[in-house]
């Protein structure tokens, strides 16, 4: 019956649109008079529903009859968990909205020592976001430590001498999502140990609110009986001298007893100022690793890989756009797809480079900035060892022609003069020595490395991204 309906899909909608959105989906069942399909996110279901509704409708008319009907089955989380089928489409009928998400309840175990000592008929809950996982935390040479590091920890909690394992970097670059993913991999393998997610801030709530109520005894036993702790964000403990006590005691008790310590900061442990040295010190012993903005290649693979768990395709040339237009964090190139696909929903239109331009203007503004032949020279300039009258002048040495050979290059490739303007700007220079100049350095990049890296620094330095012919 798909295969029917397919086929008439096929001649409602164009090639591409066929490929992107009717490819993908998987025919589940037919019971009585109704299809259920499964489509790979929430956005995929919401954009057929809303742009292909007809197609749709012809293709059951055709296959099931007037009284057909069909349903959605999304996939959510890689296919662990499924939402109850949708029901739609039916003539005369609204499509129901897709059930809630489920909230977590707020935490409440620990507050009261009457309820600590029911601890163990408790399903404790680790507060762990069952998202965050290592197969969804992309490996670049900016992670690629900690995200090792925080694997062999996943594997032999306690065992390994990364302990405690102390993530750092700045916002929005995989802390949280590295840290919860060790400890949603050990509950997965290890479900007899009590992993426990918590931000200092959280924590030190807890800390008040155990001095306030008088349960400082229970907030301690409740912390010294983990077996993976998982403390995000310490710089947040910084001038908090009674709460690091507290933890520096529960550090030191769950370290004795071989419990893995867990921990992100948002700079290295040396740049904690108002955190206790003694506090500072354990941390060194086990291992930091640092996350570091995501290059270019890893960009591109956070977005594939986003775009693939919404089961959403796109093409090459705006993923590459995308990686290079936002370069800042993680969370932000989130953030771009996001609202990449919110206008194209909005706007019933496709992801095409257009779409992803007009949204990202109001985003990106750095990178529409023009680059000046003045620009070219400073940088010149300032990478190599010349001045501008080396570069105006007459001078053949191989010291100078090199740097002059590249900044004609570089206008070539960032400004939209002539050759014969870009001659000018040196001296006065014919057309021809500039062609020679743009062929001898685009043939120098791609037979050595060394004149590649100096291309690729220069590039960085205008927050371009040279594309490979
Ligand atoms: P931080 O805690 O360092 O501020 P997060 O862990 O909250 O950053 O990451 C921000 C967002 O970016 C999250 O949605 C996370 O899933 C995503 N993210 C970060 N690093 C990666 C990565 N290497 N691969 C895939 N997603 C990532
Ligand atoms: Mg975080």
């Amino acid at each position: 019956v798909w295969a029917k309906c397919l086929e008439i899909i096929r001649q409602e909608v164009n090639e591409q649109s066929f490929k992107t959105w009717f490819e993908p989906i998987v025919p589940l069942r037919i019971q009585h008079n109704t299809l259920t399909i499964q489509v790979p996110s929430q956005f995929f279901y919401e954009w057929l529903e809303e742009n292909y509704v007809h197609a749709l409708r012809k293709a059951i008319d055709y296959t099931l009859g007037r009284q057909g009907m069909l349903e959605y089955s999304i996939i959510v989380d890689k296919g662990d968990r499924k939402n109850p089928p949708i029901a739609l489409n039916v003539p005369n009928q609204k499509s129901t909205t897709p059930p809630p998400v489920q909230r977590r309840p707020e935490p409440t175990i620990y507050e009261s020592p009457f309820q600590l000592k029911d601890l163990d008929s408790l399903e404790l809950d680790s507060y762990l976001n069952p998202h965050y996982a290592f197969d969804n935390f992309v490996e670049g040479d900016c992670n690629r430590l900690g995200r090792s590091a925080g694997l062999a920890v996943a594997q032999r909690p306690g065992v390994t001498s990364f302990n405690p394992l102390m993530i750092y970097g700045g916002v929005g670059l995989g802390k949280t999502h590295l840290i919860q993913a060790i400890g949603n991999y050990i509950k997965s393998t290890q479900s007899n140990k009590f992993v426990l997610y918590v931000s200092s801030e959280k924590f030190v709530n807890q800390f008040i609110n155990a001095i306030r109520n008088n349960t400082l005894q229970a907030f301690t036993n409740f912390y010294m009986q983990i077996d993976v702790l998982i403390l995000d964000d310490v710089q947040f403990l910084a001038g908090k001298e009674k709460t690091q006590e507290s933890f520096f005691h529960i550090f030191n008790h769950l370290h004795q007893s071989g419990k893995q310590i867990i921990m992100s900061s948002d700079r290295p442990p040396r740049d904690l100022a108002g955190m206790q040295d003694r506090l500072l010190s354990r941390f060194k012993w086990g291992l930091t690793a640092d996350l570091q903005q995501p290059d270019f290649e890893t960009r591109i693979a956070i977005i594939q890989k986003k775009l693939q768990a919404d089961g959403i395709y796109i093409k090459d040339e705006v993923i590459e756009y995308l990686a290079h237009s936002v370069d800042t964090n993680v969370r932000e190139l989130e953030g771009v797809i996001v609202s990449l696909m919110a206008h194209a929903s909005l706007n019933r239109r496709e992801i095409d480079m257009d779409l992803a331009r007009t949204t990202l203007k109001n985003i990106v503004v750095d990178n529409e900035k023009e680059i000046t032949v003045d620009n070219i020279f400073d940088a010149i300039i300032a990478h190599f060892d010349v001045t501008m009258t080396d570069l105006k002048g007459k001078s053949r040495k191989k010291e100078i022609v090199f740097p002059r050979q590249v900044a004609m290059y570089l206008m070539k490739e960032f400004t939209n003069l002539p050759l014969k303007s870009i001659g000018y700007h040196f001296g006065g220079r014919d057309h021809s020595t500039v062609i020679h100049a743009v062929q001898n350095i685009s043939v120098l990049i791609d037979s050595d490395k060394d004149v590649e890296g100096r291309i690729q620094k220069l590039y960085k330095h205008f927050n371009r991204v040279r594309v490979r012919a």
